[in-house]
């Protein structure tokens, strides 16, 4: 059938009003934003902007090289190092919370372990907002899509690789981030793995399965051709980097939407400019933007909320007292706050070879630094934590303790919910809405309360100079899953002053038990068998020589040790308008018309997972969602060009 008349003159009216400017502007060039910004950009005929930040960062060798994560520039100026503010249950300690301030965000400087959460936890999504499309099989798509996997090899399938098809993108024409497992493993990590068996874990035959309540070893964001990270940057912005209608200004720190005059009626506020700042300059620059186009906010946990903060959305309150003028009251903009929380317990062995040696003797590292530029092997062709285990309830608790504390949290349902939401009403019901379900979750042992993960070598707090010159194995404890529910939000009007980051950890109970329980577990696990035939004693926590029982003793230890786990999320929560919730299900900011969110900030109750895959699914699918919404629009502006005047 030929187009008619009026559908052409529609087509050609939209394409002038696109090449006038931009169609869609990317506040943050990190994980989730530079995954839809380039979908999107997959189209031709549709205008991009992505402002970062950061500069581009990928030929860093502390970048590109797996092992040097950490090192570097990684930790300094490529991150924003967020501080939270002073911990109550953590000794009054401020923390901190780490952000890739790079192209790429976060995915830059992560340590590029790469599996998923329990699907029973992306469910939960799709239960608070009543919406199927976000639950784990609707999403298994949109991960899939996101990857291009590369199967183990031989000799990576001998030391317990292990990958089940269904569950990954296999095809390079579609996928982007490479995903593959390292060119190096230690003996250690099979020790714990069949210690792990031993006491209980169940095997993983893929821990992207949505099922990682088991002890496997995890894929990596590593382009297995030639071992180096594969950050968003690689994945989503090398490729389509010299197509004219993608462009990215990097060292760009956005201040501020504009807001059009029209705004804030029936139709909701409308964005139609993007004020940011270059890198040392003082005058700012501002793209301004038609009505149809559209600002997606994707500057992270902690920056999204600070940018709508400084744009005048908000709790009112808190923007006032901040001296920000308000335009739009959001109340819970910058609630709803969780984090993973890190821990660790370190052991003297007399394994033969560990990593210890790489960071007490220069030689040897250089050695291995070269061994991995001839042919890509040796320690740094590996990263951290391969080999990991999601730990059921079951496994930390007995059925009496589970029933007692899921007993004590549900008479506490409320009191928790209230003092968590800031106030707020609808916050409240969404906070008691995640906590039952989270109780659901314990009592199917699907809650995911902790991660575990093995590293050959001295992985605790203590700086090198503060620890004997000895060798190690270190254990992981991970909080997963906290009920735990915190903030982050502007005390300034300067957007080069941080916000005040408030994970407020440890503030449930059953987060405690969880942890502590983990501990034990972790101590266990290194005086078991065949992990024992390598125990040299424990370093960490040591032994209790206070007067009180070992839970105390290891509670008093971690609120003086425990820091964030990098994994910050829901600050910007996708739920509906009366639990609270920031954005919807199409990632609109409610009362805005054209502004989305798509990064961490949207997930509306925490996973256990490492999340970057997780963003990277949520990329995939803004892009889709907002692919949709445009064919929509354009097909709408056709049918009233199509439809009769009516005067
Ligand atoms: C040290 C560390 C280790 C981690 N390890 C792992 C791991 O091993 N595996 C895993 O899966 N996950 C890991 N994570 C977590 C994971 O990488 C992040 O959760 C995820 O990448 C976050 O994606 P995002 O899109 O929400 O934010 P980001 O990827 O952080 O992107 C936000 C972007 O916005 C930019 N930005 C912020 N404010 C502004 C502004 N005002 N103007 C312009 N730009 C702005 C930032 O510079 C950044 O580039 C780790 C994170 C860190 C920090």
């Amino acid at each position: 059938m030929m187009p008619s008349l009026t559908s052409v003159v529609a087509f050609l009216f939209y394409l002038t009003q696109t090449s006038l400017g931009y169609d869609y502007v990317f506040i943050g060039g990190g994980t989730g934003g530079l995954t839809a910004a380039s979908r999107l950009a997959e189209n031709r005929n549709v205008n991009v902007l992505v402002l970062e930040a950061g500069p581009y960062a990928e030929d860093l060798p502390e970048v590109f090289i797996p092992g040097l994560f950490g090192k570097g520039r990684a930790f300094t100026d490529l991150d924003w190092k967020y501080n939270t503010t002073a911990q109550g249950q953590m000794n009054n300690r401020t923390l901190i919370v780490r952000a890739g301030r790079a192209l790429g965000g976060s995915s830059t400087i992560n340590g590029m372990i790469f599996p998923r959460a329990p699907e029973e936890q992306y469910d939960v999504w799709g239960t608070l907002n009543n919406d199927s499309s976000w639950t784990w099989n609707a999403l298994l798509p949109f991960f899939k899509k996101s990857e291009i996997f590369t199967p183990p090899n031989e000799f990576q399938a001998s030391n317990g690789a292990q990958y089940l098809p269904e569950f990954h993108g296999l095809d390079p024409r579609v996928g982007r981030v490479k995903v593959g497992f390292p060119n190096f493993f230690f003996p250690q990590s099979e020790l714990w793995e069949k210690t792990a068996l031993h006491l209980g874990f169940r095997a993983s035959p893929d821990l992207t399965n949505g099922e990682p309540d088991a002890v496997g070893v995890s894929p990596n964001s590593i382009d297995a051709a030639n071992n180096t990270r594969c950050s968003a940057a690689c994945a989503y912005y090398t490729p389509l980097k010299d197509k004219p209608n993608f462009t990215v200004i990097t060292n760009a720190t956005v201040s501020r939407i504009i807001w059009s005059s029209a705004g804030n009626g029936s139709s909701g506020l409308i964005a139609s400019g993007v004020e940011y700042f270059l890198q040392n300059q003082t005058e700012p620059i501002v793209v301004n933007i038609g009505p149809q186009s559209e600002v997606i906010l994707s500057a992270g946990t902690i920056g999204s909320p600070k940018v709508l903060e400084l744009s005048g959305v908000g709790n009112s309150t808190i923007l006032k007292a901040a001296g920000v003028e308000p335009v739009l009251d959001h109340a819970t903009v910058g609630e709803n706050l969780a984090d993973h929380l890190h821990s660790w317990v370190t052991a003297f062995t007399n394994a033969s070879v560990t990593g210890d040696p790489i960071l007490q003797d220069p030689i040897f590292a250089q050695q291995q630094l070269d061994l991995w530029f001839k042919n890509r092997t040796g320690f740094y062709s590996g990263a951290s934590g391969k080999t990991l285990a999601i730990v059921p309830p079951s496994l930390i608790f007995t059925d009496s303790e589970l029933k007692r504390l899921l007993n004590e949290t549900s008479a506490d349902l409320l009191r928790f919910a209230r003092e968590f939401s800031n106030g707020n009403k609808n916050l409240a019901k969404g906070i008691e809405a995640q906590h039952k379900l989270a109780l659901k979750l314990y009592e199917a042992d699907k809650a995911g309360p902790l991660e575990m993960n093995l590293s050959p070598f001295y992985n605790g707090p203590k700086p090198l100079d503060q620890r004997p010159r000895s060798n190690f194995t270190s254990i992981a404890v991970v909080l997963y899953a906290p009920l735990s529910r915190g903030r982050s939000h502007i005390n300034s009007p300067n957007p080069f002053t941080p916000p005040l980051v408030d994970p407020a950890y440890w503030s449930h109970p059953l987060d405690v038990a969880a942890h502590v329980a983990g501990i034990k577990l972790a101590r266990k696990m290194m005086q078991s068998p065949p992990l024992s035939s390598i125990y040299g004693g424990e370093f960490e926590p040591g032994s209790n020589n206070s007067t009180g029982d070992e839970d105390t003793f290891i509670k008093d230890f971690l609120k003086g040790v425990a820091g964030g786990d990098n994994h910050p999320v829901g600050t910007m929560a996708m739920l509906p308008r009366d639990l609270g919730g920031v954005v919807d299900t199409d990632l609109k900011v409610y009362g805005i018309r054209n502004v989305r969110v798509v990064d961490a900030s949207i997930i509306p109750f925490p996973v256990s997972a490492h999340i970057s895959s997780t963003v990277y699914m949520i990329g995939e699918r803004a892009a889709d969602i907002i692919k949709h919404d445009l064919q929509r629009s354009r097909n709408e502006q056709s049918i009233a060009l199509d439809s009769p005047l009516k005067l």
